[in-house]
């Protein structure tokens, strides 16, 4: 998964066939587990039409092959990790790249769409229009659709005063929060470009002036204490950060506060899950998309 937003230049790469999905699946845990998500993310894909899996890795920098060599095949055999090719892939601007080819995308009350689609959205949906330059979050993703699903289905039910969005990216999920309760969103990301991109999208949007966007490294400023307790946290990152994340976003969730996540794998779900009931939240809903799956979770009172 592209989970973060990522320089043009060559990425590494490397994929094999892995057998059955436990397996795959096996290889994924493992992975994950040794490596942060910085520097590995690791994903299992069954090859359409058969039972068979297959995994693919990416690395942020030149990986150490023998060492990732002899992590499968310590799960999976030698006979999986001598299959495994290594390779890099040329990256490029892809969200530039793609956009034009983008459609609109319909997640609940919310459409998220390109400069070129801007005449053709029906007046009565929460448009997010979304010029991403070095950022992650078009609502294409089955991440950023199935939190945007999953805030509707919060919108149903409360009107959450203070909103945290933590890993921001484009700032699309802050600005549908903007956009549905018109107050003011605190929202903040790793990634410094993600910070200005962000604010341009909010201003884009004609809520620049309900936005506050930070750079943080999860809940490292004092602005989150200050801004919270929150009643809506999204965080959209990858399952590892949200384990470690799960204390620190507690402290500052006010009472039955509702907390969206996203970016884990279907496999992953039960660890993250478990993390946030270790600190009092419950599971509300579960949303599986495009092979990526997002939570609804509640602080119990
Ligand atoms: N919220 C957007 C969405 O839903 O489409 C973007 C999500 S993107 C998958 C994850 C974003 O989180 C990236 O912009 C990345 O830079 C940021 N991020 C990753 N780890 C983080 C951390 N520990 N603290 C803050 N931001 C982080």
């Amino acid at each position: 998964m592209d989970s973060s937003t990522r320089s043009p230049g060559p990425t590494h790469h490397a994929a094999c066939s892995a057998g059955n999905e436990a397996s795959a699946n096996r290889i994924v845990d493992v992975l994950s587990e040794i490596f942060d998500n910085d520097e590995v993310v690791a994903a299992a894909f069954e090859r359409p039409g058969t039972s068979e899996w297959d995994i693919s890795l990416y690395f942020e920098s030149p990986p150490d092959q023998a060492a990732i060599r002899a992590v499968v095949a310590q799960v999976a055999g030698d006979e999986i990790a001598a299959a495994l090719v290594f390779d890099t892939v040329e990256a490029k601007d892809w969200v530039k790249a793609s956009l034009a080819d983008l459609v609109p995308v319909n997640a609940g009350r919310f459409v998220v769409h390109g400069h070129h689609d801007r005449d053709r959205i029906a007046p009565n949906r929460l448009r997010i229009e979304i010029e991403a330059a070095l950022a992650f979050g078009t609502g294409h993703h089955g991440t950023t659709r199935g939190c945007l699903m999953l805030l509707d289905l919060v919108l149903r039910q409360r009107t959450p005063e203070r909103v945290l969005d933590l890993g921001t990216g484009t700032g699309v999920l802050a600005i549908a929060a903007a956009k549905a309760l018109h107050r003011n969103i605190l929202a903040s990301d790793i990634d410094p470009r993600s910070v200005i991109v962000a604010r341009e999208n909010a201003a884009l949007n004609g809520v620049g002036h309900y936005l506050e966007a930070i750079h943080a490294i999860g809940f490292g400023s004092p602005r989150f204490a200050q801004a919270g307790p929150f009643d809506l946290v999204f965080a959209n990152i990858l399952a590892n950060p949200l384990r470690k994340l799960a204390a620190p976003m507690a402290r500052h969730l006010a009472p039955s506060a509702f907390v969206i996540l996203s970016g884990l794998l279907p496999p992953h779900a039960r660890g993250v899950v478990a993390a946030y009931r270790g600190q009092g939240l419950r599971l509300v809903r579960r949303y599986d998309l495009d092979g990526w799956t997002s939570l609804l979770m509640q602080r119990i009172a």
